[in-house]
């Protein structure tokens, strides 16, 4: 009997799965296995609610591979020992995987192929897995990457899509390999309350429900807070529990302008990672350094506890972070009004903001959130570094009737109309009747404290 391991890592499903059908199709029986890396959790992944989403995919992965006959098989330890044991054991001639984009990700394949060639096994690294098109493949004149984002988008869109594969019928697994425990989602505490269910089979139902129900409205409507009508698959599409290509490919052949809308959006992902894959150490170092001279100390310190506890007296900023806590997911533009909230209206350092966010975003990932932060922070590709959104301005046009704030500051539930975006303008009776913190500070001395520690840049 042949046998091919396939290694899952961001890719957790069994549609569209290149490494899985390769492997199908070099060998007789295929070994599907997940390992729980400690380094993997050490590099910035363990976080509760990624956790649980994690238990859910691996789950339903098991439960998809066993409707075709196979199973997958859990293994906890250093990925290279773990599959190198696994090789041995199975006497596998090959390994298929995804193609990873960060530091890390790279670092362990190379680690995997000199353990694994050294025992007579050939490695396969699959591009196309995890992105639509992987980094590196286009590439501006000069340069090993596109540091803006336009120019990207027009090369990306002229790639030719792969056609997404259908999941395969069977899945022949070798017998006596033994795998621990599939980990559960209750068993891990510290979890947001409400938040998304993972897994292939839920991702796949939502894809089908929004691109059914929602897309043709996504243009004008992704950045209604209250309506909350994106499409929610960043977790899924994180895990890989969703393709990308399969997702671009099903909007894609729908059309229209929302559908349109949507595929840029995914191309923001792509974007990302290319930068990352060039440039690894723009997940900790400011990738166009602005000289900037963050605020620090205990003023400093009290604003980042305010800011993460939602309760900056801004109604907006505090909504999003507490649908943030509630969650694990905020909207994209609650996400752009907290973290130029920090970075620009009390200058706080985008590494506080972003480390914040990875504790918590079930779709948190290095690439899209250092960079999404850098790119707010005006360290990154943004080619207007120097804007900075007004939260109240935000408000009155993203939540105009107030509903996204009501909904996640209860205080000011009893708020009608525009007052509930700038309550500390109330007085009286009025201010009395609800209990909650003046401004951290105005927006005017934010503005004014930015503009003249950047003047120097
Ligand atoms: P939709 O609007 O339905 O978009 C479809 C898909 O496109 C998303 O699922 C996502 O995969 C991709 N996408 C959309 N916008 C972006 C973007 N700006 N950058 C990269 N991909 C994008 N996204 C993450 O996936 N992980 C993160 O850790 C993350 N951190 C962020 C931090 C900040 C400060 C900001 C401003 C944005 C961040 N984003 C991150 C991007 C974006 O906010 C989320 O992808 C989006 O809100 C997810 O909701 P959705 O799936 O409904 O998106």
């Amino acid at each position: 009997m042949t046998v091919s391991v396939v290694l899952y890592t961001s890719d957790l499903r069994v549609h569209d799965h290149p490494p899985l059908r390769a492997a199908l199709e070099g060998a007789q029986e295929v070994l599907p296995v997940f390992v729980r890396d400690p380094a993997v959790d050490r590099a910035g992944f363990a976080a509760p609610n990624r956790l649980a989403f994690l238990a859910d995919c691996l789950t339903d992965l098991d439960r998809g591979l066993r409707d075709r006959g196979g199973r997958l098989v859990v293994r906890e330890g250093d990925t290279v020992s773990e599959v190198r044991a696994l090789v041995r054991q199975t006497d596998a001639d090959e390994v298929h995987m995804a193609a990873g984009v960060t530091a890390f990700a790279r670092a362990r394949e190379s680690r995997l192929r000199r353990a694994l060639e050294a025992d007579g096994c050939r490695l396969y690294v699959h591009d196309g897995v995890v992105d639509v098109v992987p980094p590196g493949e286009v590439l501006p004149y000069g340069s090993d990457h596109f540091a803006v984002f336009t120019p990207y988008f027009k090369r990306w869109t002229a790639e030719p899509l792969r056609v997404p594969l259908a999941a395969s019928r069977s899945v022949r697994v070798p017998s006596g390999v033994r795998s621990e425990r599939i980990p559960r989602r209750t068993a891990v505490t510290g979890v947001s309350p409400a938040l998304a269910v993972g897994g292939e089979s839920e991702g796949r139902r939502l894809l089908g429900s929004w691109l059914a129900d929602h897309v043709d409205t996504y243009q004008d409507r992704h950045d209604d807070l209250a309506g909350d009508v994106t499409s929610r698959l960043s977790p899924h599409l994180h895990f890989g529990t969703v393709s990308a290509t399969e997702a671009v490919h099903r909007a894609s052949g729908r059309g229209g302008p929302g559908a349109e809308a949507f595929v840029r959006q995914v191309c923001w992902r792509d974007f990302h990672h290319q930068v990352l894959a060039a440039r690894p150490e723009a997940a900790g170092a400011d990738y166009r350094p602005r000289q900037d001279r963050w605020r620090r100390g205990a003023g400093a310190e009290a604003d980042l506890a305010a800011w993460r506890e939602g309760r900056t007296g801004y109604p907006v900023v505090d909504a999003a972070m507490r649908q943030l806590a509630h969650e694990g997911w905020m909207h994209n533009r609650g996400r752009l009004i907290t973290a130029s909230f920090l970075v620009k209206t009390l200058y706080i350092d985008w590494r506080e903001g972003a480390r914040h966010f990875l504790s918590l975003l079930v779709d948190g990932d290095i690439a899209n959130n250092q960079l999404n932060w850098q790119w707010v922070a005006g360290t990154g590709t943004d080619t207007r570094p120097q804007r900075v959104l007004n939260p109240v301005r935000q408000a009155r046009r993203y939540d105009p009737d107030g509903s996204y704030v009501r909904r996640w500051v209860p205080e000011l539930a009893g708020l009608e109309g525009p007052a509930v975006h700038e309550p500390w303008r109330l007085t009286g009776l009025d201010r009395a009747s609800f209990d909650y913190p003046d401004p951290v500070v105005e927006l005017s001395e934010g503005l004014a404290r930015f503009r003249e520690a950047r003047s120097s840049s």
